[in-house]
């Protein structure tokens, strides 16, 4: 089973992505992490993606088809791929197309009113807990591995906007691309517990899986 997950900034893709993974052990790749990976490897890639990525913006997608296509046809795959942050406009949904069948795509769908503040209010840790600073109750370390917390750097005010904005103009049209193919079904992620998000996504997950 291959599967887009697609969803605004701060809709919890990341989240529902280990969920997944765990459940039907398929391999999350993330574009974001990859390009943040280069980035702090000091590696070309990075060296492009920064401005990019700093200014909310697409990194181009030359760059990007070239890496995912990579990625799919010579690394590990397990039960199937899970992208993340992948495809971002209709032009990369297209490239998808000619290297990798995409079976579904999971539509993460909340409110644009509720995205800023859980993406302003979002802390990581290495070892991939994300938390809300609303639950946090102070604490700067993970629950999980006791690192330390961190913002990401595009985690800030003005940039969340314009990557609103760069959501809304170049990926919420895939909404659209998919479910003319047929594949798309799209669940609320933006009421319940991320556990209850993640049975929503099951419930559809199952019906590929035997
Ligand atoms: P989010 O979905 O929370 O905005 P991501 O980690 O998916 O965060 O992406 C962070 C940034 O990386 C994006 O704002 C963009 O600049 C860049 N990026 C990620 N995926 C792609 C993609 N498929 N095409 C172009 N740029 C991308
Ligand atoms: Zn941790």
């Amino acid at each position: 089973m291959n599967i887009v997950l697609l969803g605004a900034p701060g809709a919890g893709k990341g989240t529902q992505a280990a969920f997944i993974k765990e459940r039907y052990g398929l391999a999350h790749i993330s574009t974001g992490d990859i390009f943040r990976a280069n980035i702090k490897g000091g590696t070309p890639i990075g060296k492009v993606a920064k401005s990019y990525i700093d200014a909310g913006k697409l990194v181009p997608d030359e760059v990007t088809c070239e890496l995912v296509k990579d990625r799919l046809l010579n690394g590990e795959l397990g039960a199937g791929f899970m992208l993340d942050g992948f495809p971002r406009n209709i032009f990369q949904a297209k490239e998808l197309d000619t290297f990798a069948k995409v079976d579904l795509c999971v539509n993460i769908d909340v409110d644009k009113s509720l995205l800023m503040d859980r993406i302003c209010g979002r802390r990581m840790c290495s070892c991939g807990a994300t938390y809300h600073v609303s639950t946090l109750d102070g604490a700067t370390t993970c629950a999980k591995c006791g690192k330390p917390l961190y913002r990401r750097d595009d985690d800030n005010p003005e940039t969340v906007e314009a990557r609103l904005n760069t959501y809304a103009a170049q990926t919420a049209p895939l909404v659209d691309y998919y479910a003319a193919q047929g594949k798309l079904c799209t669940v609320n992620g933006g009421a319940g517990s991320p556990e209850q998000v993640f049975a929503a996504i099951a419930a559809e997950l199952d019906k590929y899986v035997k």
